[in-house]
Order: structure tokens, then sequence, then C-alpha cells
């Protein structure tokens, strides 16, 4: 059966090798964007593992009985491990090992799929080394992170790196028009908006309101009070902050007179042009760097987060 995953060749090919030399290391750290087909990968790779019916290349036959546990969910040796509430426990993990040492009930490995790795605390991912310093032999951890930088570095050496790039939007653009039958302008709008996230796109899509994008409120905003709330929803809705510079990135194109195939939110187009005229040149790009400084602040220093998030808000605001 062919893989109905969308990019990620290269690495599903290394992963398919993997399993046919029966040399899967103990624990795999997958790295890249939220929504680029981490844990679709990691799923993939669990379910090559596990799948019951012998293929060279390895593949997923989705019919044995392994791979429909798999597929609904009641594998007794997959486990997915998500964060509770907003981090990953020590309590999960000190379960984990309590689990891990035992031995897989009817595939070859035991393996967990562990996400947003970086949303430990230190004495958790202390308590999760032990388990990556000496993995009981039949078992598989697959770390997924967004930020490695957020780990120990014994952590990531303790791991078989992989690391996953985003999609080139003409292609993610074109398997939209081919497979899920998009118009090409709005596929090509999707895969610019998403930065070439296959995930991000498909739930867009799913959620069917890929049209109605709104310009966000700060884009028009001048009170200074919503500077606050405006940083409050940018808080928690994190992935919104990288989205925003898109926003800006229009306005430089329309004040530009760029052509429109170089807008990213193209179906907002008249509600920019009406914004366009309230800028100067200067004033979104210092729009934009003010949004990458913030974000390189949050990533990769300890920041009081909604402290950031409201200096930034109130950078934006309009003056007038
Ligand atoms: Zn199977």
């Amino acid at each position: 059966m062919q893989n109905s995953i969308i990019g990620h060749q290269q690495i599903i090919e290394q992963l398919q090798r993997t399993v046919a030399s029966g040399r899967i290391a103990g624990a795999y750290l997958f790295v890249g964007a939220a929504g680029v087909g981490k844990e679709t990968v990691a799923r993939y790779f669990a379910q090559l593992i596990i799948c019951q019916q012998e293929a060279q290349p390895p593949t997923v036959c989705g019919t044995c009985l392994a791979c429909r546990k798999v597929d609904s969910g009641n594998h007794p040796d997959l486990q997915f491990i998500r964060p509770e509430g907003s981090l990953l426990k020590i309590g999960q993990i000190r379960e984990l090992q309590r689990q891990v040492i035992y031995e897989p009930l009817e595939a070859s490995r035991k393996i967990y799929i562990l996400t947003d790795v970086d949303r430990m605390n230190l004495e958790a991912e202390n308590c999760l080394l032990k388990t990556l310093e000496e993995p009981p032999a039949a078992s598989v951890l697959i770390l997924l992170t967004s930020n490695a930088q957020a780990l120990l570095p014994t952590t990531r050496s303790r791991c078989q790196i992989l690391q996953f790039h985003p999609m080139p939007t003409q292609e993610l653009a074109a398997i939209l028009v081919e497979r899920y039958s998009v118009a090409p302008e709005q596929a090509t709008a999707l895969a610019i908006a998403s930065g070439g996230s296959v995930g991000t796109v498909l739930t867009q899509l799913e959620k069917g309101d890929s049209l109605a994008e709104k310009v966000p409120e700060i884009l028009r905003e001048t009170d200074r009070l919503a500077a606050f709330r405006l940083a409050e929803d940018f808080k928690n809705n994190p992935e919104t902050i990288g989205e925003l510079v898109t926003w800006y990135r229009d306005l430089l194109f329309l004040q530009q007179g760029a052509p429109n195939e170089l807008i990213t939110h193209i179906y907002s187009l008249e509600e920019l042009r009406a914004i366009v005229p309230y800028y100067s040149h200067l004033r979104i790009q210092q729009a934009i760097q003010t949004i990458f400084d913030t974000k390189s602040l949050l990533e990769n220093t300890n920041t009081n987060a909604t402290l950031a998030l409201e200096v930034m808000c109130l950078k934006l605001l309009k003056t007038s």
C-alpha cells in the first residue's frame, strides 16, 4: 500500500530502511515546526514496526489486526504521551518508566510517542533522561518538538535526530489541487499562509473557514487598553504570533504596489487596502522587527511571556 503522507519522503524512506535492517534506535527526536507532520510520521514509523505483514521495503498494510488496532488507537504497545494542560508532567514520565521495562505484549517493540517534549520542566526532563540513557532493549521512544533548543544538550545527544522541513509552497499547493480539489488560487494562498505546514493547511480546510480569514485586530486597534487583551489572546494562541508577520508583509507588498500573487491573505485584500494608508513604510518594518524580536525572546529565553507580549502589542498599536 502506498503511504498517504504528504511530503517527508526522504525521512519515510530512511525509516523504512531502519525497520528493514532491524537496527531501530532506542530514542528518536523529531524536530520541526508545529503542524509540519512530525506526529503523522511518528505514527507511521510506529506502524511500520508494528504491522504484521512482511514486505520489502516494509510498509503499513492498513488491514492486518495490528494495523487496525493502531488505527483505532487500541494497540497495547503504542502509547502517546501528551502534555496535561500546558506541561508534560513528571508523573507522566514516571509512569512511562514504570511501564517501559516490561516486554511488549504483541509487537516486537513497545513504542512511546511523546509530543511537545520542550514543554517539560527540568525535573521531568532529568527523569526522562534516565530512560534515554539506558533504554530497555524492546522499547522505542519518539520525542517530538518544535523547539529542540529548549531541551538539554544531553537529551538531544541521546536521541537520533530527524529534522522536518516545511514543504515548498508550490508543491503543497499542487497537492491541495490534486488530492483535495482546492481551487488553484485558494491552494496557493493556503500554502503560503501555512508556511508550508501540511497540518495547518488540512486543519484549515477541515474547518472550512480558510476563505473567511479575519484581519488581526491589532492592525487596526488604537486603544492602548486593548493591547493587554490582545496580548492575552496571543499568549493563549502562540501560533498566531508568527502568522501576524504575514499580515504586515502583505501591507508592505500592497504599499509597494506588488502583484496580487505575492499577497498571502488574498481574501482579505479589500480590508488590507483600507488599512495600508495608515501605515508608513518604516512603521511596517518596525512592526515586523518587533514581532521577530518578541518571538525570539519567547522561544530562547525565560522571559515573562505576558509582559513580553504586552510590550509587543503596545509597540504595534497605531499611534494616531
Ligand atoms: Zn499491517
